[in-house]
């Protein structure tokens, strides 16, 4: 048995594996051993580009087990010299166990088309190094191997070059791989990634890949990379980068940042454990871009979930009933609701301070439509700070938080306090009020 261990960007993991199937094919026909490839281990390595730009990337480790070749009496076909009289020297091939490094390559290339088993030296295409386990070696002709072996070598010399085609794939992927990218890719920062993934979650949400295949969508992760290439290759400008695009891939950037300097806990899960591994890393290779866009929701949920255990701690009920408040919030969840009444939005808001009450405190408010930023054509979203001014609707408790129920025309008024305080207006009957989102509920 003899184990490769190779370093593949993830984009070519799957054609090692693919080509040592076809190998292990070819195994079976020849009726040796078949050889295995495996994903050992995912980890980051530096690699240097050809600007001289030194970034890490994260790799695969496949570890390609494949079979000794057979041998007979002790001995195997350990190197094949072939003799072209075109070149200068011989090219050599070599099988399981032998390398450059084990094996002194300048003199068998030197040592011409020579056949210690005959005496002979003449012409000839091929000879073996046939080695023993005890460390004999001997160069014979291909014409004398029959007569050394005493059986006909082809299967001998059949194994042997499915054993070299073994070795040169694996060669060639771990050329391709992170130690080999001389010229390589141009591979999209972590940072871009992010923020394309932003770009795409706020305008149209996740897809993910189940989810495509699913409904017949595109997943996320194909229009991200279709967008990345497009930045790369043709230079296209993300869109003038807006303020809540790039605050949430730099939150989502900080967040595996954080994680990738955490110890792994317990039961964490597979798709945490690759996420810490993508947070090591500066450059991302094609194959891990949705993984690493799918943060961006994760980051979301995991956002949601440590505003929802801050409030809970520090939720205050606010206002009186029925009266009129003016105060700062947070937009921290937005959520569409069906019901029998219809479709309404409902939008949770923590106070930040400012007004008459005090930071931390859960607002919610239920509204038939979705809210805009004020002043502005765009959606109110999650993390958009601005000023309300709202009526009180009730005090209440949703698991272990106190929530205030805001309605009736609450306004979005933007970054500063309302100016003047405003007289509530007696609610309208029927349509009219755009902010009149209470469902009758
Ligand atoms: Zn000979």
């Amino acid at each position: 048995m003899e184990t490769l261990r190779i370093e593949c960007l993830p984009g070519d993991t799957r054609a090692l594996l693919a080509e040592v199937d076809r190998l292990g094919r070819k195994a079976r026909r020849l009726g040796v051993e078949i050889p295995l490839a495996r994903v050992v281990e995912w980890t980051t390595r530096a690699y240097t580009d050809a600007g001289g730009v030194t970034r890490s990337v994260s790799v695969d480790v496949v570890m390609v087990t494949a079979p000794a070749v057979i041998g007979l009496s002790g001995w195997h076909l350990a190197a094949r010299l072939e003799h072209d009289p075109a070149l200068p020297e011989a090219l050599v091939s070599c099988g399981p166990g032998v390398s450059e490094t084990t094996l002194n390559f300048a003199d068998l290339r030197a040592a011409g088309p020579r056949c210690d088993h005959c005496g002979t030296r003449r012409r000839r295409a091929e000879t073996y190094l046939v080695r023993h386990h005890d460390g004999r070696q001997i160069l014979v002709g291909s014409t004398c191997l029959e007569d050394f072996f005493g059986i006909d070598p082809a299967p001998l010399i059949a194994a042997f070059d499915w054993w070299w085609a073994v070795h040169q794939v694996s060669q060639e992927i771990a050329d391709l791989g992170p130690a080999g990218l001389r010229a390589g890719p141009r591979l999209p920062s972590r940072a871009l990634v992010l923020a394309v993934a932003a770009e795409e979650y706020l305008s149209y949400g996740w897809t993910s890949s189940e989810a495509a295949y699913q409904s017949g969508r595109a997943s996320s992760a194909l229009l991200i990379r279709e967008r990345l290439r497009k930045i790369l290759d043709e230079g296209e400008h993300l869109r003038g980068l807006d303020p809540a695009v790039a605050r949430l891939a730099e939150e989502a950037g900080d967040w595996l940042s954080a994680l990738a300097a955490s110890p792994e806990t317990e039961g964490e899960g597979e798709y945490i454990a690759k996420l810490r591994v993508l947070g090591r890393v500066d450059a991302v290779p094609a194959a891990h871009v949705g993984l690493l866009g799918s943060a961006i929701p994760s980051w979301i949920r995991e956002r949601r979930r440590r505003v929802a255990e801050r409030l809970a701690r520090t939720s205050q009920h606010v206002g009186e009933i029925k009266g009129r408040i003016e105060v700062r919030v947070v937009v921290v969840g937005v959520a569409t609701v069906e019901s029998h009444f219809g479709v309404s939005h409902l939008y949770t808001f923590a106070t930040l301070g400012g007004g008459d009450y005090p930071e931390g405190a859960a607002l919610k408010y239920f509204s038939s439509r979705r809210l805009l930023r004020a002043g502005s054509d765009a959606l109110l979203e999650e993390g958009d700070e601005t000023w309300i001014a709202a009526t009180v609707k009730g005090h209440g408790e949703f698991r272990g938080t106190r929530e205030t129920v805001i309605t009736r025309g609450t306004a979005i008024t933007g970054p500063t306090p309302p100016p003047a305080p405003k007289r509530p207006r007696a609610p309208r009957k029927g349509k009219g009020s755009v902010e009149a989102g209470a469902t009758g509920a």
